[in-house]
C-alpha cells in the first residue's frame, strides 16, 4: 500500500506520536511498520559531523563563520570522542577559567527547545560556562538559542546528568493527566469499538484541481430537496456513498493543500486517515504532487490517487501512473498496492469510483474504529471568531460523542457546548466519531489541530485551558528572549556591535549559486558594513543549513529552492530568516538594500496630503470627530499629522481614526469627504488645515 519508508527520517514524526487510535493500533496494512524508524530521538539523521552538521563542509569557510577569536584550536581538530575523552578526565572541567560543576546523575526535565539558559538555570551553573563546555564538545550555540534534544543529552551526559526533554504534547498530556484524563488512548475493551468513516484529506500540486474536486464530491452527494440543503463550508464535510451495497460515510478536510496537514501534524494531531493525491493528467506529478506525497508518508497515511482532469483533450492517465511508480506508489493494476482513479472534477466522471476506492483502501489497510461511548475526544480543524456567535471551532469527533451541553477543552479555549452545526446548517443533539461539526460556545478561538476534549465539568475545564494559556504565554516570553531576527541583526549592527551580515546560500543549480555569490561579494556600499557567505550549497533548504544559520545568526538565501521537510518549522523556532527568490537582481537588490540599511538611516519627512475641517462632530464613543474635505493627496490612518490654524502649528500627533459615510477607512483621497480624529486632541476648529505626512527612509545613494 505505501511505499516503504526511509527508516528515521520520515518515520520520524510519526513515532512521537502519542499512539493514538490511528497511529498505534495494530494496521492490517503493510507499510505499516516500515516508517518506524529504530528508537531514539525524531531528530534528523545525523551526519557524521554530530548534530549541527558541520561535517561534510568543505574547508574552513564554515567553521571561520562564528569568527571566534580564542577559541580552541580547529587546525589540529581532535575527534568527537578525543574531545570527549578529555573532558571526562577533568573533575571539574574548566573552560577559559570557568568551571563547570559535575552533576550527581539526576534527571533534569527541560521543555523542548530550551536554551543553555534554561539548563544553567536548572543546574546552579553559569550559562556562560555551558557556552564553553558544549564548545568544547564541538558545538557552537549561544546561550538564549535554543538547543537541540540531541545536544542537550550530550551535554548532559557530559555533566552527568540525565537530561529529559519534555515535548510541548508531553507536557500537556501530563497537565491532562493531573486531571486525570487520558487523551488518544484507552478506549475501552474491543466490544467497544465501533467502525468510524474515514477521514480524508486532498492534496496535491497547485492548480491540479483540489478545490473543485472537493467541491464536486460534496456537490454529488447533497441530496435533492434535502432539510435546510444550503451547504456551508465548516472546513469539514462529510459525505455518503454507497460501497458494495452499504450505505458508507467518508468525512472530507476541507482545506485542501498540504499546508493544512502538516500544520495539524506539527501540533501532534493526526486528523488524517487516507490521503487523496490529485494529479492533473495534462500536467502530470509536479514538485509539490512529491511534497504531499512526502507528507502523507511521513505521517504513515496511505494515498489513494485522483488522477484529474481526464476529460481534456488528449490527456494521457497512464503517464501519472508511470510517473508515481517511480515514487513508490504503484497502482493497483500493475500489481502494486495503491488505488488510482480516473476522475474529472468538472463532469463529475469517476466520482463514485474515487468514493469507493477511498473506502476499500480504508477497509484494506485501517482498522477504523472508536469507542462511542466516552466523552468526545477530537481536532480542531478550523476555528474563527463570528461576529454574532462568538467563537465558532470546527472540530472533528475522534472517539466518544459530543453532546450539547458538554463541558469542553479545545486547545486554550474551553466553554460549555452550545450547539452544534453540522455542515448542511442543521443543528444537532450529538455528533458521533469522524464527524465534523461546528461547536458553538466556546470563550475563545482555538488554532488549527487544537486538540478538544470533554471534560467533567465547567470548573476543570477553565482550569486546564487556564493553564495551557499561562503555558503559551511563558513559551512566546522565552521564544521572544531567543528572538534574534534580520531586524535584531540591523539593531545590532546599528550600534556597531556586529557590522557583517552572515549569508547562506542555497540555489537550484551550482551555475547558479556561484552566479548569486559572485554578484552578492560585489555589493559594496562602503566600510562600515560587510557581507559573507558562509555556506553555499545546491538543493532545498535544509534542517542542517537552518541549524547552522541559527547557530550563527546568519540568513538563508533560497534561489529557486524552498525549505525541505521540517526546516520551516525550525526556522520559525528558531528565529531565522529564510528569504526566497528567483530573479538574481530581486537578490541583489533586496541583500544591498538590508546592508543599505543596517548604515545608519535617514529619513525625510514626506508630505501626504491636506484636508480642510468643515465640521466638528461629537461621538459619544470616538470624541470630538472633524468632517473634512481631503483638499490634496490622501488622509491615511495612522499617519503622522499636524494640525494648522492660520498658518501656525497647533498640534502634531496622528490620525487615530478614519471614516467614509459610515466606514472606517485606511485612505481617504482628494475630493472626498471624510471624518477623522487626532490622536490626543480634540481643540480644533473648523476651516483648521490638516497636513498629514510620513518620515521615509532616505535612500542612501
Ligand atoms: P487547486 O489549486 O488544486 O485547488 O485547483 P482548482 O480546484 O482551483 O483547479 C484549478 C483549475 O483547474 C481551475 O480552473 C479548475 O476549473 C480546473 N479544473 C479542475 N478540475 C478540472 C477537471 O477535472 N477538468 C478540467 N478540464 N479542469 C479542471
Amino acid at each position: 500500500m505505501m511505499p516503504k519508508q526511509s527508516s528515521g527520517q520520515l518515520g520520524a514524526p510519526a513515532q512521537r506520536g502519542r499512539g493514538g487510535p490511528g497511529a498505534g493500533r495494530g494496521r492490517g496494512g503493510p507499510g505499516g511498520g516500515g516508517g518506524r524508524g529504530p528508537g531514539g530521538f525524531g531528530g534528523p539523521p545525523m551526519g557524521g559531523g554530530g548534530p549541527r552538521g558541520r561535517g561534510g563542509r568543505s574547508g574552513g569557510g564554515t567553521q571561520g563563520a562564528f569568527g571566534r577569536p580564542g577559541g580552541p584550536s580547529r587546525r589540529g581538530r581532535k575527534s568527537k570522542k578525543q574531545r570527549r575523552q578529555e573532558f571526562d578526565q577533568m573533575e571539574a572541567p574548566s573552560f577559559g577559567g570557568v568551571s563547570v560543576r559535575k552533576g550527581d546523575g539526576s534527571t533534569i526535565r527541560l521543555a523542548r527547545g530550551a536554551s543553555l539558559t534554561d539548563l544553567a538555570e536548572k543546574i546552579g551553573a553559569e550559562p556562560a560556562s555551558l557556552v564553553q563546555a558544549l564548545f568544547h564538545l564541538g558545538e557552537m550555540v549561544t546561550a538564549t538559542q535554543s538547543v537541540n534534544d540531541e545536544t542537550l543529552q550530550l551535554l548532559g551526559s557530559e555533566l552527568n546528568y540525565d537530561i529529559q526533554v519534555v515535548s510541548p504534547e508531553d507536557e500537556d498530556r501530563e497537565l491532562l493527566e493531573s486531571f486525570d484524563i487520558e487523551f488518544g488512548e484507552d478506549e475501552g475493551d474491543e466490544s467497544d469499538l465501533a467502525a468510524r468513516p474515514p477521514v480524508v484529506t486532498v492534496m496535491g500540486h497547485v492548480d491540479h484541481g483540489k478545490t473543485k474536486l472537493l467541491d464536486a464530491l460534496r456537490r454529488s452527494n447533497v441530496v435533492a430537496g434535502e432539510a435546510g440543503g444550503i451547504t456551508q463550508h465548516i472546513g469539514a464535510y462529510q459525505i455518503e456513498t454507497e460501497v458494495d451495497e452499504v450505505e458508507r460515510k467518508i468525512t472530507f478536510i476541507d482545506t485542501p493543500g498540504h499546508e493544512a496537514f502538516t500544520a495539524m501534524r506539527a501540533r501532534g494531531a493526526k486528523a488524517t486517515d487516507i490521503a487523496v493525491l490529485v494529479v492533473a493528467a495534462d500536467d502530470g506529478v509536479m514538485p509539490q504532487t512529491i511534497e504531499a506525497l512526502n507528507h502523507a508518508t511521513a505521517a504513515d497515511v496511505p494515498v489513494v490517487v485522483a488522477v484529474n482532469k481526464v476529460d481534456k483533450e488528449g490527456v494521457d492517465p497512464s503517464k501519472v501512473r508511470g510517473q508515481l511508480t517511480e515514487y513508490g506508489l504503484v497502482p493497483e493494476e500493475y500489481g502494486g498496492e495503491t488505488m488510482f482513479v480516473d476522475v474529472s472534477a468538472v463532469t463529475g466522471q469517476g466520482l463514485d469510483e474515487l468514493q469507493e476506492a477511498i473506502v476499500l483502501t480504508a477497509d484494506a489497510a485501517l482498522d477504523l474504529r472508536a469507542n462511542p461511548d466516552m466523552d468526545a475526544q477530537g481536532v480542531a480543524v478550523e476555528a474563527h471568531l463570528d461576529k454574532g456567535r462568538g467563537p465558532v471551532a470546527t472540530v472533528l469527533v475522534q472517539r466518544g460523542t459530543l453532546r450539547v451541553g458538554d463541558s469542553i477543552v479545545c486547545g486554550p479555549a474551553h466553554g460549555r457546548v452550545r450547539a452544534l452545526i453540522d455542515d448542511n446548517g442543521n443543528t444537532l443533539d450529538e455528533a458521533l466519531p469522524s464527524t465534523p461539526v461546528q461547536v458553538l460556545g466556546l470563550t475563545a478561538v482555538p488554532g488549527a489541530g487544537d486538540s478538544f476534549i470533554v471534560v467533567n465539568d465547567d470548573r476543570m475545564a477553565r482550569q486546564i485551558a487556564e493553564r495551557r494559556e499561562a503555558r503559551l504565554r511563558m513559551a512566546a516570553q522565552a521564544a521572544g528572549a531567543r528572538r534574534k531576527t534580520l531586524d535584531q541583526l540591523f539593531e545590532q549592527m546599528e550600534k556597531g556591535e556586529t557590522s557583517e551580515l552572515l549569508l547562506i546560500l542555497k540555489g537550484d543549480g551550482s551555475g547558479s549559486v556561484e552566479a548569486l555569490e559572485d554578484a552578492l561579494s560585489k555589493i559594496d556600499v562602503g566600510e562600515e558594513v560587510s557581507l559573507r557567505v558562509i555556506d553555499r550549497g545546491v538543493g532545498a533548504i535544509t534542517e542542517t543549513n537552518v541549524s547552522l544559520a541559527a547557530a550563527s545568526g546568519a540568513v538563508v538565501i533560497g534561489f529557486n529552492v524552498r525549505a525541505q521537510g521540517k526546516a520551516t518549522e525550525m526556522a520559525d523556532r528558531e528565529n531565522v530568516d529564510i528569504r526566497y527568490y528567483s530573479v538574481i537582481y530581486d537578490a541583489i537588490d533586496e541583500i544591498e538594500a538590508a546592508l543599505k540599511g543596517m548604515l545608519k538611516p535617514i529619513y525625510e519627512e514626506a508630505q501626504l496630503g491636506t484636508a480642510e475641517i468643515r465640521e466638528i462632530f461629537r461621538s459619544s464613543r470616538a470624541g470630538i470627530i472633524a468632517g473634512c474635505m481631503v483638499t490634496g493627496g490622501i488622509m491615511r490612518r495612522n499617519a503622522s499629522a499636524r494640525l494648522l490654524r492660520d498658518g501656525v502649528v497647533v498640534h502634531e500627533s496622528s490620525i487615530a481614526s478614519l471614516r467614509r459615510e459610515k466606514d472606517d477607512v485606511t485612505e481617504v483621497r482628494e475630493g472626498f469627504e471624510c471624518g477623522l480624529t487626532i490622536a490626543n486632541y480634540s481643540d480644533i476648529r473648523i476651516g483648521d488645515i490638516i497636513e498629514t505626512y510620513e518620515m521615509r527612509e532616505k535612500p542612501r545613494d
